[in-house]
C-alpha cells in the first residue's frame, strides 16, 4: 500500500539524507537533490540530475512539491531544458514528480521499466481503497490527508507515470545525447528496477536504501541478485535511492548487511537477533537517533515480507495483476 501500508513502515523514519561531496571524482558532472524523511510524512527519494548535450536528465522526481521546485530551480539556473526523466521504479516517492516536470517540459521523454503496469493493475487499486477508508475514518491529519489526495490524483492520471521509452533489457542508451549504461533488475525492489552506471558512478535507486531496505514490494532473492550485479561492475561511488553517497567499500558492506538480514530471516534464529543484526551490521548507515525507528521497520519487514509463507514471500517475484512479465 503505497499510500498507507508502504507508509506504515516508511513513516517510522525521520531525519533527512545528507550529501557528502566526493573528493577525487572520476565521474561525470551530476547534481544530487537529496530526498528527505520528515516525521509524519511520506519520503522523497534522492534525485540525481545529469548534464547531457541536449539538456538535463532527471533520475527520479521525488514525491513532494518542494522536491520538484528544487529540480525546476536547477533547470532554470542552468538555463537548460529537462529532456529526459529516468524513473528507478514506480513508487511515488520516485515518480510522483513526473507530472509536474512534464508540465514544465512537455517534450521530456520518460525512461522506466514497464512495472508500472503491474502496479496499476495489481497494487494501486487496493491501495486506493485503503486510502479512501483511511480518509473516511478521519485518521489522517490535514497535511497527511492533502498528501494522500495528491498521491491518489497521481495514480488517477497515470500517463505521467508511464514510460515513453520502456526499458525492456539492460544496455547502453543514448539519452539526451549522452550515452548511459542502463540496467534493468527484474523482480528486485519492484518488478522492474532501473539503475544506471556512468563511468565511476552508480545511481542505484531503491536497490540501495541506506538506513533499511524498503521491502514493501520486494522479491527478496531477486534483490539479492541485483546487488550482486551492481557489485560486479566497476564503480567508485554509488548514490542510493535514499541516504548519502556511498563509496564502493561502503556499498559492499551494505550488501553484506542486506544478505545477512535475508539469511537470518530465513533461519530459525529469533526475530530480535535478525533485527539486532541489521542495526549492528548497517550501523554506519543509521544515524544514532534513528536506530529505534529502523529497528521497528526491520521487525515490520521480517513479519510482513521475509518470515512469511513462501507464496507471500514470493508474491512480488511474479508479475502483478495476472499479467505477462513487464518486459515481454
Ligand atoms: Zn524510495
Amino acid at each position: 500500500m503505497v499510500v498507507r501500508g508502504l507508509a506504515s513502515a516508511l513513516l517510522l523514519l525521520a531525519g533527512s539524507a545528507s550529501f557528502a561531496m566526493a573528493v577525487a571524482m572520476p565521474v561525470g558532472r551530476y547534481t544530487l537533490v537529496p530526498g528527505s524523511f520528515q516525521p509524519g510524512r511520506q519520503p522523497d527519494g534522492n534525485t540525481v540530475i545529469l548534464d547531457a548535450p541536449r539538456g538535463l536528465i532527471v533520475f527520479d522526481t521525488g514525491r513532494h512539491a518542494e522536491q520538484q521546485q528544487r529540480i525546476l530551480a536547477i533547470a532554470a539556473a542552468r538555463k537548460q531544458p529537462i529532456v529526459a526523466i529516468i524513473n528507478s521504479h514506480w513508487h511515488l516517492d520516485h515518480t510522483g514528480g513526473n507530472a509536474t516536470l512534464l508540465k514544465a517540459f512537455p517534450d521530456a521523454q520518460v525512461y522506466a521499466s514497464k512495472a508500472i503496469d503491474g502496479a496499476l493493475a495489481g497494487f494501486f487499486p487496493e491501495s486506493r481503497r485503503d486510502a479512501e477508508r483511511y480518509l473516511a475514518a478521519g485518521k489522517a491529519n490535514t497535511e497527511q490527508a492533502a498528501e494522500i489526495r495528491v498521491d491518489l490524483e497521481r495514480v488517477a492520471h497515470p500517463q505521467a507515470l508511464r514510460p515513453t521509452h520502456p526499458i525492456l533489457q539492460s544496455g547502453k542508451l543514448d539519452i539526451g545525447g549522452r550515452t548511459l549504461d542502463v540496467h534493468l533488475a527484474r523482480f528486485a525492489a519492484t518488478e522492474g528496477d532501473i539503475w544506471v552506471q556512468d563511468g565511476g558512478l552508480v545511481i542505484a535507486g531503491d536497490l540501495v536504501v541506506a538506513m533499511v531496505p524498503f521491502l514493501d514490494t520486494a522479491c527478496p532473492d531477486g534483490w539479492r541478485r541485483a546487488l550482486d550485479e551492481i557489485a560486479s561492475t566497476d564503480f567508485r561511488q554509488l548514490i542510493p535511492g535514499h541516504g548519502a553517497l556511498m563509496t564502493r567499500p561502503q556499498f559492499l558492506h551494505w550488501r553484506e548487511a542486506f544478505n545477512a538480514l535475508l539469511d537470518c530471516s530465513g533461519s530459525s534464529l529469533p526475530r530480535q537477533v535478525c533485527i539486532d543484526g541489521w542495526t549492528s551490521n548497517a550501523a554506519e548507515f543509521i544515524p544514532q537517533d534513528e536506530r529505534a525507528r529502523v529497528a521497528a521497520m526491520v521487525g515490520y519487514y521480517i513479519d510482513s515480507r521475509l518470515r512469511v509463507p513462501v507464496a507471500k514471500r514470493e508474491l512480488y517475484c511474479h508479475p502483478l495483476g495476472g499479467r505477462q512479465a513487464a518486459w515481454s
